[in-house]
């Protein structure tokens, strides 16, 4: 049985898991990023790489003495670094003697031949095609149900009467909809977690606000790696809509481009008519979309040395200035912690609080 891993990213690795194994693979789960995560990856990579490329390798380097020998990830189009990154990680792994080789799964209707050739390269059990369907259905479906359980409680946190009640019970229903197998217990999972998650006692007449949160797929999908940025404004009375979730990335990416998507794109346009690579034209018209629909406030997170993000963030003041709402950007590296990013983070969420309160009666004075 052929060892394999693949990176930690949010609680995907619950669902690959599950995949890999019914295709016959012995998994060696990624460790949930930490600071011995980073700080192996900061001494391996070269110092100007992104930081995903960091953690990544550090991930990768916490796996492979368990004796990995294949490494599962996905690729990255357009002018970005992001389609360079697994050679890179591979020329490392191996130079520090881990013979591990890399598939890099590209967006299957870019590249639909890769698909098939990487399919029966992670199918050592020689599964048929109908069986490898419904062994990816079922995935799919648990990955769903993940999503739709984080986004809930993006929703009940900041309501919540008793603080980390809504976190507890996203962990629990995380574990039910985990140890679910056949494609019934998954969605009886679900229904439980989430029902659970409604439970959680609310006070549905707290001032809310609500905080849009675009960027970079690594540094949004993974919570170690933006210093659980969403838990802290949950805390703060914050609603965040996380403009991006793996399963709505990879529909976009696989069989064709959703609507959704082509109205962010749209959305972008008049300020960045190119494509960048990375998400930095999604992070323009997320912004745009979220200022529409009334959000108080957008958040862009963005790794350090993000060429795509950067772009975004040199124009993202006049999409603010245009559409009247704040951004606020946290490039995020090694360096960041979570103190200063919590500081930063209570002074931006004051000043929205602030406007909110001058919008519903402008004379009203509020001191912060
Ligand atoms: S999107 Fe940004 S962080 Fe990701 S690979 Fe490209 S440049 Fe690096």
């Amino acid at each position: 049985m052929p060892k394999v891993t693949f990176p930690h990213v949010g609680e995907a690795h619950r669902a690959l898991k599950m995949l890999m194994t019914d295709l016959g693979n012995e998994v060696i789960m990624p460790p949930r990023p930490s600071k011995r995560t980073l700080d192996l990856g900061v001494k391996h990579a070269p110092e100007f790489a992104c930081f995903p490329v960091k953690i990544l390798l550090g991930t990768y380097l916490e796996t492979c003495p368990q004796g990995v020998e294949l490494i599962i990830t996905s690729g990255g189009v357009g002018p970005c670094r992001a389609g360079h990154y697994a050679q890179l990680h591979k020329k490392i792994l191996r130079s520090l003697g881990y013979p591990v080789d890399i598939i890099v799964f590209e967006p299957p209707r870019l590249y639909p031949l890769d698909l098939l050739h990487n399919v029966r390269r992670v199918n050592p059990g020689r599964l048929s095609y109908r069986s490898i369907y419904e062994c990816v259905r079922r995935a799919w479906r648990k990955l769903q149900a993940l999503d739709n359980l984080e986004k809930l409680s993006h929703r009940v946190r900041p309501r919540e009467l008793n603080r980390g009640a809504a976190t507890r019970a996203y962990r629990k229903g995380v574990e039910w909809i985990d140890r679910a197998y056949t494609l019934k217990e998954i969605i009886d999972a679900e229904a439980a977690a989430l029902e659970a998650m409604e439970k959680v006692p609310q006070d549905p007449q707290r001032e809310i606000l609500k905080v849009g949160i675009v960027g970079e797929i690594y540094v949004l999908l993974e919570p170690a790696s933006n210093l659980e940025m969403e838990e802290t404004l949950g805390n703060l009375g914050v609603e965040v809509e996380r403009s991006m979730f793996l399963t709505g990335w990879t529909r976009d990416n696989t069989w064709a481009e959703t609507v959704e998507n082509m109205t962010v794109r749209d959305a972008a346009l008049p300020y960045l008519p190119e494509l960048l690579g990375g998400h930095g034209r999604d992070s323009i018209g997320n912004t745009i979309l979220y200022a529409k629909r009334g959000f108080d406030g957008v958040i862009q997170l963005a790794p350090f040395t993000c060429i795509p993000e950067i772009v975004a963030r040199t124009i993202l003041p006049r999409v603010a200035k245009d559409y009247n709402i704040p951004v606020l950007t946290f490039f995020l590296d090694e360096q960041t912690g979570k103190a200063g990013m919590a500081t930063r983070l209570e002074a931006f969420v004051d000043l929205l609080r602030y406007r909110k309160r001058q919008q519903k009666s402008p004379k009203l004075v509020v001191n912060i």
